[in-house]
């Protein structure tokens, strides 16, 4: 296939594809599926090799949360039976940091619901990642707290954060369906703040809320500007009690071909598959790894994942290995470019799940928008919760039971 030669060439010498070549891989049928993922595994595995970075995601304050973001099981109004609980301690976070360490993890996510943090909150995830990092050597600490102030960024790389991870989620031109308490620009705002203050960025996208092709080729392209390190790549988990609850618009290939469209644009940066990986690729997991080098371990903010000795054993017996702490995630070209795609200067490009601030969880099209056409097939809606698939978290973080990591 002429346009997959293109878009591998292209690929390992990090050229940025053309917008119709982007749409086209999102087009192509189910026959040319395994071509897609073969093609992008070719450039997964030039920057990547086999290796995949686990993360561990420990939330550090659930639920109760202003803003109204439709896909979050945190957000104002959402009836959703999600745990709620205030500020861990930092004994308490760094408890539940290293049980997922201890499962392989190399980097912890620290997030928070809320629109941003004050400046107490600013210094009580700063105790925290100093507890984190005095207690495990060598951690990799990504804060998630939402929408940041002038200084902020900076304290906490001073505190020794790694990372920020903040999420575009959709287009600019449907991000007002979505939500309306915050716009895109504040988010694109705290992208760009993260990455002025040293800290690598991460941004991603969340799949399956009723968007366009156009829309999805939009937001990656948007981050590619951006030009973080990590993309992380959301499929809607539709919650019950959230208004996207009915959005059941993806399948496995589907969402093999946004990893893969993901993979072309973005070749060089780590590429996550964030929340929804169980509820959505399902059996085609393995797959995805083919385009993907990194996933959530075990449970997401929210809700529950697959246990996190299940993903070991599946990138295992893929034909994977597990990233270690000795090993530099990025291609050597973007380290010494201090972060970022830096090869390109147009478009650089990595969450989480299922209700959280930016980097996770899923959600659909706000009520208000009709989701366009071309990205919703005829069986998309579905009336029923499935709770065979949806699970809400009743472990691990905030609560007295052991995490499933
Ligand atoms: S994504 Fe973040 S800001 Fe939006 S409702 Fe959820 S917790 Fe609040």
């Amino acid at each position: 296939m002429d346009l997959l030669n293109t878009l591998v060439d292209k690929g390992l010498r990090r050229e940025l594809p053309t917008r119709e070549e982007a749409l086209a891989v999102l087009a192509t049928s189910d026959d040319d599926l395994l071509d897609v993922v073969a093609a992008a595994g070719k450039v997964r595995r030039q920057w990547f090799g086999r290796r995949v970075k686990l993360n561990y995601l420990v939330n550090l304050k659930s639920g109760l949360c202003p803003e109204d973001c439709s896909y979050c099981s945190q957000r104002l109004g959402s009836t959703a039976g999600i745990l709620k609980y205030t500020w861990l301690k930092p004994d308490e976070a760094s408890q539940a940091a290293a049980a997922g360490l201890a499962g392989g993890a190399k980097r912890v996510c620290l997030v928070a619901s809320g629109r941003g943090p004050t400046d107490r909150d600013v210094d009580r995830v700063s105790e925290t990642i100093r507890t984190i990092k005095d207690q495990n050597e060598g951690v990799e600490v990504c804060a998630c707290l939402g929408l940041l102030s002038d200084g902020q960024a900076e304290r906490l790389r001073e505190a020794g954060a790694d990372a920020y991870n903040h999420n575009l989620n959709t287009s600019e031109s449907t991000y007002g369906d979505i939500t309306t308490t915050h716009t895109y620009a504040d988010r694109v705002d705290t992208v760009t703040k993260a990455h002025a203050a040293g800290l690598s960025a991460c941004s991603g996208l969340i799949a399956g809320m009723g968007e366009s092709d156009e829309d999805l080729v939009d937001v990656v392209y948007s981050l590619r500007e951006l030009d973080p390190d990590s993309v992380p790549v959301n499929f809607l988990i539709p919650v019950e009690g959230t208004p996207l609850a009915k959005e059941w618009n993806l399948t496995p290939q589907r969402c093999l071909r946004i990893l893969a469209m993901v993979r072309f644009v973005c070749p060089d940066v780590e590429v996550r598959i964030a929340g929804g990986r169980e509820v959505h690729l399902r059996t085609m997991q393995p797959l995805a790894l083919n385009l993907a080098n990194s996933i959530f371990l075990g449970d997401y903010l929210t809700t529950e994942g697959q246990a996190g000795k299940a993903d070991l054993e599946m990138i295992a017996d893929a034909g994977f290995e597990v990233e270690g702490t000795d090993q530099v995630t990025l291609p050597e070209h973007r380290v010494d470019a201090g972060a970022g795609c830096g090869s390109h200067g147009s478009a650089g490009c990595g969450s989480h799940e299922g209700a959280g601030c930016g980097s996770h969880e899923g959600g659909g099209v706000c009520g208000t928008a009709a989701p366009a056409a071309s990205a919703v097939p005829a069986t998309a809606v579905n009336e029923q919760p499935r709770t065979d698939l949806v699970a809400v978290r009743r472990r691990g973080a905030g609560t007295d039971l052991a995490p499933n990591a």
